[in-house]
């Protein structure tokens, strides 16, 4: 397929990389350009503009950081809105507020572009292996244009609804359960350490028995080893995703008092440990909390 690829950070780059592993035909386009230098070599093309590389495309994807940036790249004279043809797909990856999926969705519809939400879920090593999961939402015959993007970037798709940001409120739910699970974890694993139980031995019985999922397993073994640098997702970014569920819970009226509490020991970690810790780094802040 023709494909454009707007955003090439941590999970955008990995992604471009498999679409091009599969002889996809890609134009990329990044805002610092130096990062399409791996693409390129691989044999992705670089486009001088977001609109340069949505034009002629059967579709183009982002994948930004959050819901300026994408914003940024949509709109104005060099934006994807300007450059993709009439009737071609704009497939929405980033994790956005569902709010500005529904503003994304008219505003092609108003230009006669097609456009479905695909956020995923997997950290940069499963989009580099093509193992993400992908939560799509959009009209049928969107997803099934969608369908062999899909299959050579993840390992499973889970169809949501017609309604594009359905997908993303999906996801915000998936990553409110994520930073979670997190803090559950670093509240276990500190109360075992300072009543004289190796976090790994208590990580070592729990995933083995009834906590046997990916989300303990892969965030355990971040949390035994302390890896929180470099960030595989930032916690600047996490924040931006709880704040987006919370708009999402003041719109429908849902009291989560527990994202209040992940929101705050975000916000001390980044304040504490600085922009560039993983979003696990929250269990240094619980740790610290309880004297270790
Ligand atoms: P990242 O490494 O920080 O990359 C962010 C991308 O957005 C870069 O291409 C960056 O361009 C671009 N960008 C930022 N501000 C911009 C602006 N104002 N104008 C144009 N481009 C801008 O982030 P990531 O980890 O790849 O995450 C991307 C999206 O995936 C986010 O929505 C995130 O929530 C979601 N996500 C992340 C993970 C994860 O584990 N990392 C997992 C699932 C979903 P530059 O290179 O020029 O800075």
């Amino acid at each position: 397929m023709k494909i454009g690829f707007v955003g090439l950070g941590n999970m955008g780059a990995a992604i471009a990389a498999n679409l091009v592993k599969a002889r996809h035909e890609v134009l990329v386009w990044n805002r610092s350009a130096a990062k399409a230098k791996p693409l390129t070599d691989a044999g992705a093309v670089l486009a001088a503009s977001p609109k340069a590389a949505a034009a002629g495309r059967e579709a183009v994807i982002t994948m930004l950081a959050d819901d300026a940036a994408l914003e940024s790249v949509v709109s104005g004279d060099d934006g994807i809105l300007a450059g993709l043809d009439q009737g071609a797909l704009h497939i929405s990856m980033s994790t956005i507020a569902v709010a500005t999926a529904e503003g994304l969705a008219a505003q092609h519809r108003a230009h006669g572009q097609r456009f479905l939400c695909a956020p995923v879920f997997g950290r940069p090593e499963a989009a580099a292996a093509a193992k993400l999961f992908i939560a799509a939402a959009g009209e049928p015959a969107d997803l099934k244009t969608a369908k062999p993007i899909f299959e050579a970037i993840s390992q499973r798709v889970f169809e949501v609804g017609t309604t594009p940001s359905l997908a993303n409120l999906v996801k915000l739910c998936g990553n409110f359960m994520i930073l979670s699970s997190i803090e559950a974890m670093a509240e276990a694993m500190t109360l075992a350490e300072k009543g004289g139980v190796a976090k790994a031995k208590l990580l070592e019985v729990l995933t083995g028995s009834l906590f046997d999922a990916p989300i303990y397993r892969t965030y355990g073994g971040i949390l035994v080893e302390e890896r929180f640098k470099p960030a595989g997702f930032a916690a600047p970014l996490g924040l931006k995703d709880m704040r987006l569920a919370a708009q999402s819970a003041d719109t429908l009226r849902v009291p989560m008092p527990l994202l209040s509490l992940l929101r705050d020991h975000l916000l001390q970690t980044i304040a504490v440990e600085g922009e560039e810790i993983d979003w696990s780094g929250i269990a240094r802040t619980v740790a610290k909390n309880g004297g270790l």
